[in-house]
């Protein structure tokens, strides 16, 4: 190829992902505070048309808009490859920043603002590299479907699950898909290492339903709504689930052991070790051990003298993939014949394969930047829009390539205060993101 990918002018990334932070797209999910993604939308379609592009830009409903682009490869005989950001963000309450947090401030080298990192760096990345495609009459290597979703941080019912849902034929070819969150480094005992997402927990939020005998605060009341919720509250609450380490994540417990020395058993002191090695990633990784529930809303009654019939809870599972049935019957047996369980949204787990060409990719456009690194899988404990791709029979990676300094507290940037994402970060993981495009 006569152009490098990676020779690529990187120096308006961090102003375009500034640009995106500045439209408010933060999602409150059904709440009328939601602001819509059509603005943010807008935008990328208006940057995407000035290089000659000719995206689509579709509505799940008012306001709701996803886009998606089609960028031919220059090998028609490959799959084609689904590289995905989304466009809402979680919401930030400003007072709890040191800085506003949708004004998308430049400052000590790093962009500010909700967003930096979850996920709209990745939207200004994306767009960066299609830019320069056109700049500089380049073409990925693949197809790719190059898509910008609505609601992910509401479980993608407007977006990613939408369109895959009622437009499957957009992605059409395609085996493979990149997004977050995975393709950051992590700095283990002075060892640079890229981890590469290649799975996610399952997710079933639960709601546990008491039915009882309404009455009089003062009487005896033996079938009281609210002793029987709460009782299996504390009982799912204090579940101790067993151990399941998945393939992903024993790969990466052992690269971790390797770089450490540290032993690798089954023996819970070790394990924590090995997880604490890994530094700011560690909140990420510790939860990948075993499957997690944990009670979150409890809701029932009106007067502290009236015994109400009915006491609803909602409980947060994240299932080992693969054990999302056995997980959600221990949870009914925890609750009790007076309690009933139901999922309100639930999506399966899965991992995909970490020694795949598509990882030696990604590897090979990190390893080109930075030399001396490794890259190692995880597996991820919350959820992706990738799971919502996975019935089209694409594959997910988290892969939103960033060089890290090694005391940068990453996992506490998603969803936390003073979101914000070095700008070198930035530039590196537009570059790697053109190699990556270009193979
Ligand atoms: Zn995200």
């Amino acid at each position: 190829m006569a152009v490098d990918p990676s020779a690529l002018d990187t120096s308006g990334v961090a102003q375009l992902c500034a640009d995106l932070i500045r439209i408010d797209t933060s999602n409150f999910g059904d709440d009328p505070r939601t602001k819509p993604e059509r603005p943010a939308a807008d935008f990328v379609v208006n940057f995407l048309n000035r290089y000659g592009y000719d995206p689509i830009l579709i509505e799940s409903k008012p306001g709701r808009a996803n886009v998606i682009l089609r960028v031919p490869g220059t090998d028609p005989e490959l799959p084609a490859l689904v590289v995905h950001g989304h466009l809402d963000v979680v919401p930030a309450v400003a007072a709890d920043w040191t800085v506003d947090p949708f004004a998308g401030v430049m400052k000590d080298g790093y962009l500010w603002g909700r967003g930096a990192v979850d996920m709209k760096n990745m939207d200004a990345m994306m767009l960066t590299v299609l830019a320069d495609m056109k700049e500089r009459n380049w073409r990925p290597k693949r197809d790719l479907i190059v898509a910008f979703f609505a609601d992910e941080e509401a479980g993608g019912e407007w977006g990613a699950q939408w369109m895959a849902e009622h437009h499957p034929d957009l992605f059409d070819g395609a085996t493979a898909a990149i997004s977050e969150v995975g393709g950051y480094s992590v700095d283990v005992e002075g060892q640079t290492v890229y981890l590469i997402q290649t799975g996610e927990k399952g997710m079933d939020w639960l709601t546990l339903t008491a039915r009882g005998r309404a009455g009089h605060g003062s009487q005896v009341n033996e079938d009281n709504a609210i002793t029987k919720l709460a009782a299996a509250v504390a009982r799912i609450g204090q579940q101790q689930w067993p151990l399941h380490l998945t393939d992903t994540v024993r790969s990466l417990l052992t690269t971790v052991s390797e770089l450490t020395g540290l032993p690798f058993t089954e023996d819970p002191a070790h394990l924590s070790a090995l997880v604490d090695a890994l530094g700011p990633a560690a909140p990420f990784v510790g939860a990948t051990l075993k499957t997690q529930a944990n009670p979150t809303q409890l809701d029932g009654g009106y007067k502290a003298n009236v015994i109400p019939a009915t006491a609803t809870a909602a409980v947060d599972m994240r299932p080992i993939p693969g054990t999302e049935d056995e997980a959600h019957k221990i949870i009914d047996d925890l609750a009790g014949p007076d309690v009933d369980v139901s999922s309100l949204v639930r999506y399966d787990g899965y991992e995909v394969p970490f020694d795949a060409p598509i990882v030696e990719r990604m590897s090979e456009a990190l390893l080109a930047e930075d030399p001396d690194a490794i890259v190692a899988p995880y597996l991820l404990s919350a959820g992706t829009d990738n799971k919502q791709l996975l019935p089209l029979g694409i594959e997910g990676y988290g892969f939103v390539p960033l060089a890290l300094p090694a005391d940068f507290n990453f996992s506490a940037m998603f969803h936390g205060n003073d979101e914000r994402v070095p700008i070198s970060a930035l530039k590196f993981g537009t570059r790697v993101l053109a190699r990556f495009l270009a193979q």
